[in-house]
């Protein structure tokens, strides 16, 4: 028996829950809340926000592996933790060149990886950079930035200057990116070095939030391998342990640039729980307990994700909704069972597996799922 303790409590925690218990492990978790998702599913709770590292300490105590489902942590405060001896999977090396999206940015330029034009905005006096890229440029908080928080598509100067004048943030700033399509792949690396991917998938933003994934991607069998090959170069160059997730974006000349890694389970990865030999989830904490990983196949010819985002403030739990959503043919629903909603909140996902994948039946299922989900009521 594993005890492994993850730091936060929210849905990728909660999602961990069976694989755990199909794996004979405990899970101890830290998160803040006493309603967070994954509160319920663990054998012990920990109290404490992600980034306090003495709630980790004690968190270590309790456990022989510390995970994550929240990387914004206090890094040089828990390689204390580290230096002890607390096992951290993946390792503390691992998370810090990701956690600022600058470092992040030269991390991958030096492992030769496709990204976009970027740099780290300084002074005024990197009017010329910004020029030189060209409007729109766009405009990321370096740190603590999720689901679109901190990104903005900027047209302008005066814009970019209101934006930046108003936050203590440090910014990057890159290349607007005309994408043809954003994709994602779920990358897992075992102790041993082994790498296993899961297909390439299409992810869908709307406002920068992730609305629907579909699985597999419909690109060329060439931008698959280039793709996977970009996951072992990561995974091997970071030596991770874990899953890890990257979103890219592929261009109009079918070019492909890495957009940013997360190194964690990620919700482009949603669509494994029902749809592949292996789910994210307990992949993620087959890695971190030393287990062999099964090769995460789909075990169907393809799968479309939609997250249920809130989109009023309600303490409703939406029962009328889901038994429509559940009523739809190889669906399966999750939902997380937070308290509250608020507008943008992921609240759950449906998965719905498809017989044989093709545009129209995709897009069809897509605008059923959501005429139903964002009904007013
Ligand atoms: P977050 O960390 O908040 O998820 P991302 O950097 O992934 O932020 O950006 C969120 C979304 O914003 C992306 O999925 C994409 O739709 C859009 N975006 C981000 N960077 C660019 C870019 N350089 N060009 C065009 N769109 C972008």
């Amino acid at each position: 028996m594993k005890r492994v303790g993850i730091i936060g409590g929210g849905q990728l925690a909660w999602m961990m829950g069976d694989a755990a218990k199909k794996l004979g492990v405990e899970l101890i978790i830290q998160t803040p809340h006493k309603d967070d998702p994954a509160v319920s599913i663990a054998q012990e709770t920990v109290f404490a926000a992600v980034d306090d590292a003495v709630a980790t300490g004690i968190l270590a105590q309790k456990c022989d592996i510390i995970t994550f489902e929240n990387e914004f942590v206090d890094l040089d405060a828990l390689s204390l933790l580290e230096n002890q001896g607390v096992c951290f999977r993946p390792r503390l090396a691992a998370l810090a060149p990701l956690l600022d999206k600058y470092h992040q940015r030269c991390y991958l330029q030096n492992l030769g990886l496709p990204v976009p034009k970027f740099f780290a905005l300084e002074q005024p006096e990197d009017r010329s950079k910004i020029e030189y890229l060209g409007f729109p440029v766009v405009l990321k908080a370096r740190r603590h930035g999720y689901d679109g928080q901190g990104t903005y598509v900027i047209q302008d100067l005066a814009t970019l200057l209101k934006i930046v004048n108003q936050s203590q943030t440090a910014f990057l700033v890159e290349e607007f990116i005309p994408f043809t399509k954003e994709l994602a792949i779920i990358a897992a690396r075992s102790v041993n070095g082994e790498i296993l991917t899961y297909p390439v998938v299409e992810t869908q933003q709307e406002q920068q939030v992730c609305r629907r994934v579909i699985a597999p991607a419909e690109i060329t069998a060439e931008q698959e391998a280039e793709i996977r090959a970009i996951a072992h170069t990561l995974l091997n160059s970071l030596q991770a342990v874990g899953i890890f997730g990257i979103e890219l974006f592929l261009t109009g000349n079918g070019k492909i640039l890495v957009n940013e890694i997360a190194p964690r389970t990620h919700n482009s990865g949603h669509f494994s729980l029902d749809a592949c030999e292996v789910s994210q989830f307990e992949q993620h904490l087959r890695a971190v307990c030393g287990l062999p990983l099964v090769n995460p196949i789909l075990h169907c010819s393809g799968a479309v994700m939609v997250n249920l985002l809130g989109y009023q403030n309600s303490h409703s739990d939406y029962q009328n909704q889901r038994q429509q959503l559940g009523e739809i043919p190889h669906s399966h629903l999750h939902w997380y069972g937070k308290s509250e909603s608020r507008i943008g909140r992921k609240l759950g996902h449906i998965t719905v597996l498809l017989e044989q994948p093709n545009q129209d039946a995709v897009n069809t299922l897509i605008q059923t799922i959501e005429s139903i989900w964002y009904t007013h009521s």
